[in-house]
């Protein structure tokens, strides 16, 4: 798949700004819709559903930051598709997410990079996301709700790094009426007695 864009991509990586760079686009427009067929159209980090008859803007993510490991910008296994919120706000060029510090890893290509034990989070390529996180709905009062499921210690770090409890509660004040900033304190609190009215536990860890 790559090599019908190799000759392109080569003059990407020589400009100032080789993702931006024009002669990326057609790699970029082919691998979007791949990825996002690959993910079933769900964000790969929320796994929110960004169908095409959802107005949630999809993004190519670069699960290591492009700005700190550059080498790895146009690598598949390094490139997913997420919704606005999930690739932007906390994440960006953050790495703390790394169980290493970016040194050499920056300045010459090691496939070591792709081990599972290096990501805090569930990466979308190398971890399977069903065995550390569920996104679960449930219905009450003929309105659908929401709940994420931690299954282990990254599920749950994964659900804090991108702060999923937000969605928990954006569901829920759109389901209910109330404005979400108004909810935003007691949303954790108004899920619990949801879920514990449902008998469902809410978070678990190993
Ligand atoms: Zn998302």
């Amino acid at each position: 798949m790559y090599k019908k864009f190799n000759a392109e991509l080569i003059k990407a990586k020589l400009s100032l700004k080789p993702w931006e760079s024009s002669h990326a686009s057609n790699f970029k427009k082919h691998i979007k819709e791949l990825i996002l067929k690959k993910q079933n159209y769900y964000c790969c980090y929320c796994q929110r559903d960004l169908d095409k008859d959802t107005n949630r803007i999809k993004h190519i993510e670069h699960i290591l930051p492009k700005s700190k490991f550059p080498l790895y910008m146009f690598d598949l296994t390094n490139l997913a598709i997420s919704c606005v919120r999930c690739n932007s706000d906390k994440k960006l060029a953050d790495i703390s997410f790394l169980n290493i510090t970016e040194g050499n890893y920056t300045y010459c290509w090691c496939n070591a990079i792709y081990q599972s034990g290096i990501y805090k989070f569930v990466h979308p390529n190398i971890d399977i996301i069903q065995e550390h996180l569920i996104r679960k709905t449930f219905a009450c009062n003929n309105r659908i709700y929401y709940q994420y499921k931690c299954l282990s210690k990254k599920g749950f770090f994964h659900y804090k790094y991108f702060d999923l409890c937000f969605f928990e509660s954006e569901d829920i004040s759109k389901n209910q009426g109330i404005m979400t900033n108004k909810l935003a304190s007691s949303s954790k609190q108004l899920v619990d007695e949801l879920f514990k009215k449902h008998n469902q536990p809410r978070l678990t860890r190993r």
